[in-house]
């Protein structure tokens, strides 16, 4: 996979891209990541990026042909795609992620700053708009650097087991299931007995449970999307059972506190 991301900042990547996971990745040539300086594609002197909007108004706007000519350098004759990260761009999705992965275009990541890039570079050379989130940041490069760590573990030698990627959230329409490490009691609390016991259909069973269990409560919003199986969907029947056997006892007990105080006899 190829990225080429421009900015302002490019020391931003020095770390982010020497650690970890992406570090071996790019040692490795599964992932290629240049970073390049806006900078260097200005023209004049003082190497300008930047100048005040028309029409008036705080802040500075990013002048388009810097970034312009930027992406037409990078842009090579291998299929590319050109993302700006843009609050006002489609949130970023698992899906979207691993669509773009599939695509295996040559990717080249815009990072704005200030009060953003002139409109007419979007007109021009921009395919794509992608949002981490509905907030502001001030620059684009976290966003990038969000986007690129999502990428990067659809590389395949990235994550060492792909089968982690799988079972991640999201990847099959759910959350992740709860995860447990030593010791095996934490502040009084046990590890479910049934992830020492050996049995792995028993663990997978019940993995498959908390995945749903952690849905329902969390993300209710992502089970109307999942291509649920049968023995998941009878899972979900049991919890909802248990939530509802669950309220009605917790009702049955608030109504037995209300009866208990209505005997108390009247305060003066
Ligand atoms: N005035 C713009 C925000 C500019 S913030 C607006 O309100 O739409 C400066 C830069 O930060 C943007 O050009 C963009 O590259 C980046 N940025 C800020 N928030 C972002 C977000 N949620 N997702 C992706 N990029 C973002």
């Amino acid at each position: 996979m190829r990225i080429s991301v421009i900015t302002i900042f490019p020391e931003l990547f020095r770390e982010f891209l020497s650690t970890s996971l992406i570090g071996r990745a790019i040692e490795s040539e599964a992932l290629e990541v240049s970073v390049h300086n806006l900078r260097d594609f200005t023209e004049d002197k003082h190497q300008s990026v930047d100048d005040e909007p028309y029409g008036g108004g705080g802040g500075m706007v990013m002048m388009a042909p810097p970034w312009i000519g930027a992406v037409r350098a990078l842009r090579t004759d291998v299929p590319s795609r050109c993302v700006l990260m843009s609050p006002q761009g489609r949130r970023l999705t698992d899906a979207r992620v691993q669509e773009l992965a599939a695509g295996n275009e040559h990717l080249i990541l815009l990072c704005g700053r200030y009060e953003g890039i002139d409109e007419r570079v979007q007109l021009t050379v921009v395919d794509e708009e992608i949002s981490v989130g509905d907030f502001v940041l001030s620059g684009g490069e976290l966003p990038a650097m969000v986007l690129i760590e999502a990428l990067s573990r659809e590389v395949p030698g990235v994550v060492g087991q792909p089968e982690c990627v799988e079972q991640d959230s999201f990847r099959q329409g759910l959350l992740d299931f709860p995860h447990y490490t030593r010791p095996q009691v934490v502040e009084g609390l046990q590890v479910p007995s049934v992830l020492v016991s050996g049995d792995h259909a028993a663990i997978r069973a019940w993995r498959g449970r908390q995945a749903i269990r952690a849905t329902v409560g969390k993300r209710p919003d992502l089970l109307v999307q999942a291509a649920l199986s049968e023995e998941q969907l009878e899972w979900l029947a049991e919890i909802e059972r248990e939530g509802s056997e669950y309220q009605t006892a917790a009702k049955d007990l608030v109504t037995r506190a209300e009866d208990k105080d209505n005997t108390k006899s009247p305060r003066e």
